[in-house]
């Protein structure tokens, strides 16, 4: 039996299902959250609560473990840097702090010659002025956004000049893309060139939160392909280690764009879980702790449903479920709107 300690920072539902994958692996886990309540506590050996900037909680946390993993992106750069003096990080902390800012991901991207959509960013209000030719888009911080959250959709350089922001604070402006269909590649990267990938899995959001998953996409064999391969590209140029994901985008002229990186595991790969032979959060667990490889079989094709504030109450209550259907409770204390509760996965031919 494994002696290993896996650290995870993060709490929420990635975290859960990362220590749910690592017990089925027998390794532990500790996990660091600033959330007292983390329903991750629910799965995992050890909590530990603290706030991500507090040094001397984390290096407690850190001396108790052999490797550190994250859930999630929005962890300060300083943070997993002096940790990763104590302790392996991986994915390496060099990697989220360019994920992490959206201006440095999407440069990083087109250096490789990879489409992303048009952008600028923006540092004062005076510029505002010179930027019809990424109209109609979205303003977005480049910073701390996920599910949507600081964005603005601006149709007319009146709508920026309305809105009541402080500029400074770092923003991007990204041309709407006539979106057809959003895709999503997973990729867990193991060492050079020895990585195992998921095939496209295509998205649905509401409201900038994802809805549905599905796979098999329906896409065409080219944006199959490409898209595969610009997310292998990402992961050997990140020299990254784990699971990683690329969100992308595809135009009403069947034109490919990286939306972006999560340096993590990612909620269009809940249905890995039921559908593959090993999970996303398996392969990120193996690679992270050095395991071996797991050669990659499709069990079945499968949709997701994310389940969103209010919505997980019926199903809490009644669960009713086909041998098909799999229904995973975040254990989140509170129901709030907008806020992903639960997922239902379901197998079909
Ligand atoms: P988050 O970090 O919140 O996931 P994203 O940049 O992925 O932010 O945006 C969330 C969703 O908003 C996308 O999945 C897409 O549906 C929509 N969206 C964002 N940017 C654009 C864009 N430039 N053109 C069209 N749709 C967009
Ligand atoms: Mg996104």
């Amino acid at each position: 039996m494994s002696e290993k300690i896996l650290g995870i920072i993060g709490g929420g539902q990635l975290g859960s299902m990362l220590a749910v994958a690592a017990k089925k692996l027998d390794i532990k886990t500790i996990i660091y959250c600033d959330d007292r309540d983390a329903p991750a506590q629910n799965f995992c050996d050890e909590f530990f609560f603290g706030e991500y900037d507090n040094k001397d909680k984390i290096f407690k946390f850190a001396n108790r473990v052999d490797t550190i993993t994250y859930e999630f992106e929005n962890i300060p750069y300083e943070t997993l840097n002096e940790v990763n003096k104590l302790k392996p990080v991986l994915p390496k902390p060099s990697v989220n702090r360019l994920i992490q800012h959206r201006l440095a991901e999407k440069d990083f991207i087109n250096k490789l010659n990879i489409r992303t959509t048009r952008y600028v960013s923006i540092e004062k209000k005076s510029e505002i002025n010179t930027l019809e030719d990424f109209l109609p888009g979205i303003l977005k911080t480049t910073t701390l956004g996920y599910d949507g959250k600081g964005q603005y959709p601006v149709n007319k350089i009146e709508d920026l000049n309305k809105l009541n922001i402080d500029f400074s604070k770092g923003f991007i402006l990204e041309k709407l893309v006539k979106l057809k269909k959003e895709i999503s590649v997973i990729v867990t990267r193991y060492g050079i060139n020895n990585f195992e990938i998921y095939e496209p899995i295509e998205n649905m959001h509401q409201n900038q939160i994802l809805k549905h998953s599905k796979i098999p996409a329906e896409i065409s064999e080219k944006i199959l392909n490409q898209s595969k391969e610009w997310s292998i590209r990402i992961a050997e140029e990140l020299k990254y280690i784990g699971t990683l994901c690329v969100e992308f985008f595809i135009d009403r002229n069947e034109n490919l764009y990286v939306n972006e990186i999560a340096p993590r595991v990612h909620n269009s790969g809940h249905l890995t879980i039921n559908a593959y032979n090993v999970s996303q959060f398996e392969n990120h667990i193996r690679a992270v702790c050095s395991l071996s490889k797991v050669p990659l079989k499709k069990i079945s094709n499968a949709k997701m449903v994310n389940l969103i504030g209010n919505e997980i109450k019926s199903y809490r209550e009644n669960i009713e479920l086909k041998d098909n259907e799999f229904f995973f409770d975040y254990l989140k204390k509170e129901i709030k709107e907008k806020r992903k509760m639960g997922h239902i996965t379901t197998l079909i031919k």
